[in-house]
């Protein structure tokens, strides 16, 4: 008898939140933004929401820096960055709701196509807790 197949690629295991992908973020877009936070959001994308999803570095920025090496950067997620910080700039202390829809794109991209970069930074968390947790007992 046959089986109905599954299908793997097209179904998602798991849908992460924002709160996932950029708890820094999240936790300070619940309160209002301070001036320091703008002026991240504003001058340096490699630690602003789409610089933390990707573990602060802007090696999403590789399109604009190196364009000898286009593969390693993403487009779209420049182009959020951009949207980004130009959002905040054009509405500084009120960009908040501005910025949540934009964010919200966002979190669906990178759950389409980045979402490994963030089980895998669990991975090494949780990996780095065990480590420390099999230290203590050795210790004791
Ligand atoms: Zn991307």
């Amino acid at each position: 008898m046959l089986q109905p197949s599954i299908r793997l690629s097209s179904t998602k295991l798991t849908s992460l939140t924002f709160k996932e992908i950029c708890p820094t973020w999240s936790n300070k877009l619940k309160a209002d933004l301070d001036k320091d936070d703008l002026h991240t959001l504003i001058r340096k994308p490699e630690m602003c929401v789409v610089g933390e999803a990707w573990g602060h570095t802007s090696r999403y920025l590789g399109y604009k820096v190196v364009y000898l090496i286009p593969f390693i950067g993403c487009f779209k997620c420049i182009k959020y960055g951009n949207k980004i910080g130009k959002t905040a700039k054009q509405h500084n202390g009120l960009c908040k709701s501005y910025l949540l829809p934009i964010i919200d794109d966002f979190v669906d991209h990178w759950n389409e196509n980045h979402q490994e970069i963030t089980l895998k930074k669990k991975e090494k968390k949780n990996a780095a807790k065990l480590n420390k947790v099999n230290q203590e007992i050795n210790i004791a």
